[in-house]
């Protein structure tokens, strides 16, 4: 990994010109993962025993703080907390009441990403704190199968979550990793489910992350594939909808709903890529499938000025790359990235 920027004559403090790639591309969305813990272990993301970070290696809640507060001052406009699972990180609501305070001055919208476990105890304070949406994590509707996939999840737990999240207020989207074999056929039932009850849905590719037991290529289901099986029973109708992010939505016209397609894999959406990724380290990843990456622990460790810290995540702008590049390499059923999802949070 490189050292994040040579912290010698930065010179006087720049204006706020908002953080630019060396593509054009404006970075306005920082995606959080504030620990890599998890009370959840699901097959696709992590293996059944994984090492976990050193508590001293974790930003503290003021570092995690003081880095996004200096990305929202850098142009920042939207941050998203993720994990690992951001609810099991002890203390958790003091930063996300800190980060709403600055919703309406430099900051747009705080969001979070979560498997619901947590959800029923914090949904309230969620949304005192000035968050809005939530995406929850679901890949099934069958408990049976729920606790399967996550290993060592409990479905009634995450209902109870989803349901104390919507009586507060929050909008609630789902996300739901395609797996072949595994949630296919149930995926118009998850679809008439979500849009009963209002929620988007948002299926998503299986990404070559991180060591897990199985084999990948047994569960990748291309979405080209996914919609065609769909396209059977429903009529999908193209939207121009776009949230920013790298989703492609349809509407379902027999539900009235929204589905959204993530494929990191079949379809390269790098080009429009507004985001940067930030792991409970301190190490901010430039792009999900790409290992670069600058070491903004240390800066701030090392006792540099706000000005200092600035001046590394200009010089890790710069280094942001055109594109990922996902393989899935067959013949050894090797990640095409190291890293776990957990790590950046997706
Ligand atoms: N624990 C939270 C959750 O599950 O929503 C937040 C972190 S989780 C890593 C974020 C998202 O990444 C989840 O929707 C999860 O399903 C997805 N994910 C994890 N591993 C993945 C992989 N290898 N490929 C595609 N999506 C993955
Ligand atoms: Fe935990 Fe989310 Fe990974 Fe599942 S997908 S193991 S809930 S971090």
């Amino acid at each position: 990994m490189l050292k994040a920027a040579t912290l010698m004559n930065v010179g006087p403090a720049t204006p706020n010109l908002g953080l630019a790639d060396p593509f054009g591309r404006s970075i306005t969305y920082l995606r959080v993962s504030v620990t890599d813990r998890c009370d959840f272990r699901c097959t696709y993301c992590m293996s059944e025993h994984m090492t976990f970070l050193k508590k001293a290696d974790l930003l503290t809640l003021d570092e995690l703080e003081r880095l996004c507060s200096a990305f929202i001052s850098k142009g920042v406009r939207k941050l998203r907390l993720t994990g690992g699972e951001p609810l099991v990180r002890k203390n958790i609501m003091q930063l996300v009441r800190n980060l709403g305070r600055q919703i309406g001055h430099g900051l747009d919208e705080l969001t979070l990403t979560t498997n619901g476990s947590q959800l029923a105890r914090f949904a309230d304070e969620l949304a005192d704190y000035g968050v809005r949406r939530i995406n929850v994590s679901l890949d099934t509707l069958d408990p049976q199968k729920f606790r399967e996939i996550t290993r060592w999840g409990d479905f009634s737990k995450v209902m109870d979550g989803i349901d104390a999240a919507q009586k507060a207020g929050l909008a609630v989207k789902l996300n739901t990793v395609a797996l072949k074999g595994f949630n296919d056929v149930e995926m118009p039932s998850i679809i008439r489910f979500a849009h009963g009850r209002g929620m988007d849905v948002t299926v998503i590719e299986t990404m070559p992350m991180g060591k897990i037991e199985e084999d990948r290529t047994d569960r990748y289901l291309p979405l080209s594939h996914l919609r065609a099986q769909l396209e059977q029973q429903f009529t999908l109708l193209d939207l121009s909808f776009r949230t920013g992010g790298p989703s492609r939505y349809v509407q379902v016209a027999e539900t009235g709903g929204r589905l959204g397609f993530i494929t990191p894999m079949t379809h390269n959406f790098c080009e429009s890529c507004n985001r940067v990724r930030l792991t409970c380290t301190g190490t901010l990843y430039m792009c999900l499938g790409q290992d670069d990456a600058a070491d903004l622990r240390s800066v701030m460790r090392d006792g540099n000025d706000d000005r200092e810290l600035h001046a590394a995540i200009d010089e890790a702008i710069r280094r942001k790359p055109k594109g990922h590049d996902f393989i899935i390499d067959r013949n050894h059923n090797r990640p095409s990235v190291a890293r776990h999802m957990s790590v950046t949070g997706g």
